[in-house]
């Protein structure tokens, strides 16, 4: 699927702010942005991630499914732009004035996380002369969320990593993978080799329903789940038991609908994508017939974007339906996720797919040693019992405290400024210490949120630097790499990643799948050419000698 702009754009460029791929066009300041006559998606390169329909202040960006006929030139209009107009230009950074350092000045800057915040932040960062970047994942492999989040049914949103790469392999970056900052090295300790560090971490734990039974055998973080079906290394040994005919999928985001849509389609529709081997297999067993998805709200309050409910009532193989009694009340909307939960046919008992259900707030999910039923209550006070052992909370991830930093334990989140990690005390910001992402602003928006946000983290520190308020590292990368070899048995370079890559991708082509992705992390290590032998962390591709 991809997105276009089919008429009625205002120009505002909202969307061009949240595309996470820079695929739209003209952006303000381009030449011809203000005697276009409207903005244009370039199809090769959009990723299918929907932020510029959720953006898009008068609803002219429209999925291709939803393209009525007497509009569907509209694809060849977008598409004969770029014909026209070849982008010339490719940025992971917003539309902003260029950032420079002070003649002659360097800085170095430690981001932790690889998932979009950290990419953006590293692909900003990494564009400035003068600027020189370590990054850390505490796994062997890049791309946080879009490698273990995304579903592998979305292949398309996942070619962001290929831009991402492109970023990665700047020789101003030096990847420090399979390396867990807090764990093999404490926050201090990195931010003496380094001006900054930004802690891009996201969101590792769950939010939590606080009902009786949400611990009972059965009943599952839908972020686990999702890990599993991802081959995240922390979760490929987690078993889930799918030998129910019921699964009720509580939370109404778009993390409940991608775990509703790998339950109830049918397995081998995934079995040409990269899901975890383990998953298919567990999937192809499945018993699962009925998924319902509870909201404990109205469709109107729902989170899920409507690009997201569009492609899943279209998912092949899959019947959505509704309960119109709790959805009548939307007659009169015109928004599109209340159109299109109207436009859903009537529930039946035995429907099998995916039935929505509203206004059903979780009371208790009850059982003996595992769960037998969940029990959710009505506006009126009114109790339905729903019975199945299958139950996945997908009420929203939360961050988890880093050692040594301040945390917010209302929010989840690191205690900010604008990106800059504040003392909850005083308010005063600490000293080089950063923030970006779901761990700055809780778990909220999608890859492309992070573009922007990365960009007001990346420029607070770059004002804080040039305003002489940083500490300069007295260090050469050389002290640094061997304090990180004398800690840590196989560090993972950029490099070493392609082969991970390389490999996996060859298995998958054997397989007819994009990729096959190893799931625990002693294979993933030992994948890498060197593997058996401790790695000094040699520079990825980090100039000789470093900055001092
Ligand atoms: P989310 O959008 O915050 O949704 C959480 C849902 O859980 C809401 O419907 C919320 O309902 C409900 N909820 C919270 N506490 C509850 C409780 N105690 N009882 C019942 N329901 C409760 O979170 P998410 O689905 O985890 O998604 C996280 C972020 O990732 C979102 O920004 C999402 O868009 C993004 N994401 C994007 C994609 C994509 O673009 N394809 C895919 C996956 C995730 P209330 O509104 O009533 O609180």
């Amino acid at each position: 699927m991809t997105y276009l702009i089919t008429g009625g754009c205002c120009s505002d460029a909202s969307c061009v702010e949240v595309c996470p791929v820079d695929c739209i066009r003209p952006r303000p300041g381009d030449v011809d942005f203000l005697t276009a006559e409207q903005l244009y998606i370039d199809p090769e390169t959009c990723i299918d991630c929907g932020a510029c329909q959720d953006a898009c202040p008068v609803s002219a960006v429209q999925s291709q499914w939803d393209v009525p006929d007497d509009l569907r030139d509209s694809f060849a209009v977008n598409a004969s732009y770029f014909e026209e107009n070849p982008r010339d230009h490719y940025s992971l950074s917003p539309d902003r004035e260029p950032h420079h350092l002070p003649h002659g000045s360097t800085i170095r800057v430690a981001i932790v996380g690889t998932g979009p915040a950290g990419c953006y932040a590293a692909a900003q960062l990494s564009e400035i002369d003068g600027v020189e970047v370590s990054l850390f994942d505490r796994l062997p492999t890049p791309f946080g969320l879009v490698r273990a989040g995304v579903a592998p049914d979305h292949a398309k949103t996942k070619l962001i990593t290929e831009s991402f790469g492109q970023a990665l392999a700047r020789s101003n970056v030096s990847c420090y993978f399979n390396v867990e900052v807090g764990r093999d090295l404490a926050v201090d300790e990195v931010l003496e080799h380094h001006d900054a560090i930004i802690w891009a971490g996201g969101a590792t734990s769950d939010r939590r329903l606080n009902v009786p039974g949400e611990d009972l055998d059965g009943c599952f973080s839908a972020r686990e789940f999702v890990a599993w079906y991802n081959g995240h290394p922390d979760h490929s040994d987690c078993t889930f038991d799918l030998s129910s005919t019921t699964a009720v999928v509580i939370g109404n985001g778009n993390v409940a609908l991608d775990v509703a849509r790998i339950l109830a389609q049918p397995a081998e529709a995934l079995s040409g994508t990269d899901i975890a081997a383990h998953a298919l297999t567990a999937l192809e067993n499945s018993a699962v017939r009925k998924v319902i998805v509870t909201g404990r709200r109205g469709p109107e309050y729902a989170t899920y974007t409507s690009g997201e409910l569009a492609s899943l009532t279209r998912t092949l193989g899959v019947n959505v339906s509704a309960k119109q009694t709790e959805t009548q009340h939307l007659a009169d909307r015109t928004d599109r996720n209340s159109m299109l939960i109207l436009s859903l046919p009537e529930t039946t008992e035995h429907a099998g797919g995916i039935t929505f259900r509203f206004g059903l707030a979780p009371q208790s999910i009850a059982g003996n040693d595992s769960v037998e039923q969940v029990v959710f209550q009505h506006a009126d006070g009114e109790l339905e019992v729903i019975t199945t052992s299958l139950v996945f909370k997908a009420i929203g991830y939360r961050g988890r405290e880093v050692t040594s930093l301040p945390f917010d334990e209302t929010l989840g989140t690191l205690p900010n400024v604008a990106g800059r990690v504040i003392d909850p005390e005083s308010g005063d910001p600490l000293v080089g210490v950063y923030c970006s992402g779901w761990i700055k602003r809780g778990p909220t928006g999608t890859i492309g949120t992070n573009r922007v946000d990365s960009a007001e983290t990346v420029e607070a520190l770059l004002e804080d630097f040039a305003a002489g308020r940083l500490v300069r590292p007295v260090t050469h990368r050389e002290d640094f790499d061997a304090l990180v070899g004398s800690r840590v048995t196989q560090v993972v370079r950029y490099t070493d990643w392609l082969a991970i890559d390389h490999a996996e991708r060859s298995a998958g082509m054997a397989a007819g799948r994009p990729r096959q992705k190893l799931v625990m992390i002693e294979e993933l290590l030992c994948t890498i050419p060197s593997a058996g032998h401790t790695q000094a962390a040699a520079p990825n591709s980090a100039p000789e000698g470093g900055l001092v």
